[in-house]
């Protein structure tokens, strides 16, 4: 484990880490993979480890350190793909089994829709806007359990207190990791969590407008104008975080 570098960069992926045009993210990476032993990288995604793991089939995408998936319910190292037991020890105490109660609480809920995934420590739905309940939200709660709606179409019924943001923070003490030195990067609304740590922020330009609202609260993100991985790299450079090219031999 190295303690500290340069930086470390945890960033949200679709439409953040994946999003802008095809030059701009080949661009990003290129200088990303010519200053890998400068930084650490983190993804930190509502995506399942399949997804991720299907990333690195693709060459030019940098591998990151670690990966929080499933929304922060899941963390691995990304060198050995194994679980960061002691943050993934966490998690699983909070949410104790409990998919199966979470569906028959929510089996005859209006506006929901079951999401095709098995992921072992969330829930997750399609919701219609206009038919969810906040009725139903309230029922989440009540039982013990937190959530998320994304996109404007996405509910994730999570284990209590555990979200992108607070996962994050277990995983960089688990780490020694310096948070001066963190940026996070997100576009919709289940990255508020990464801006609500207090630690600096991009937002990229493709934000959602939801996501916009809720950061005018928060005075440590840069909303920057350009998308996906553009917004990024200008966001590093908006805080000084550039990274320097690392010494030849
Ligand atoms: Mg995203």
């Amino acid at each position: 484990m190295v303690a500290n570098r340069d930086l470390t960069l945890a960033t949200d992926l679709d439409g953040t880490f994946l999003g802008g045009s095809e030059w701009q993210r080949r661009d990003f990476y290129h200088y990303l993979q010519s200053r890998r032993d400068r930084l650490r990288l983190i993804f930190v995604t509502g995506r399942d480890l399949d997804f991720v793991q299907s990333l690195s089939q693709q060459a030019d995408i940098p591998s990151p350190d670690y990966v929080i998936a499933d929304v922060g319910t899941t963390v691995i190292d990304g060198r050995t793909w194994q679980p960061l037991t002691a943050v993934q020890a966490w998690i699983d105490h909070g949410w104790d089994h409990a998919n199966e109660r979470v569906r028959s609480l929510l089996a005859a809920e209006p506006g929901l829709r079951p999401q095709p995934i098995a992921a072992p420590r969330r829930v997750s739905y399609y919701y219609e806007p206009d038919r969810l309940q906040t009725a139903t939200l309230d029922k989440i709660r009540a039982a013990g359990f937190d959530y998320i709606l994304s996109a404007e179409r996405y509910l994730d019924v999570l284990p209590a207190g555990v979200c992108k943001g607070t996962t994050l923070l277990k995983l960089l003490t688990a780490i020694d990791a310096t948070g001066d030195r963190t940026i996070t990067a997100g576009d919709t609304l289940n990255d508020l969590s990464l801006f609500a740590t207090g630690l600096r922020g991009i937002a990229v330009g493709n934000a959602e407008p939801c996501l916009r609202r809720a950061l005018r609260a928060y005075n440590n993100v840069y909303i920057s104008p350009y998308p996906g991985t553009a917004g990024i790299w200008d966001g590093l450079r908006h805080f000084g975080c550039a990274i320097a090219a690392t010494a030849s031999p």
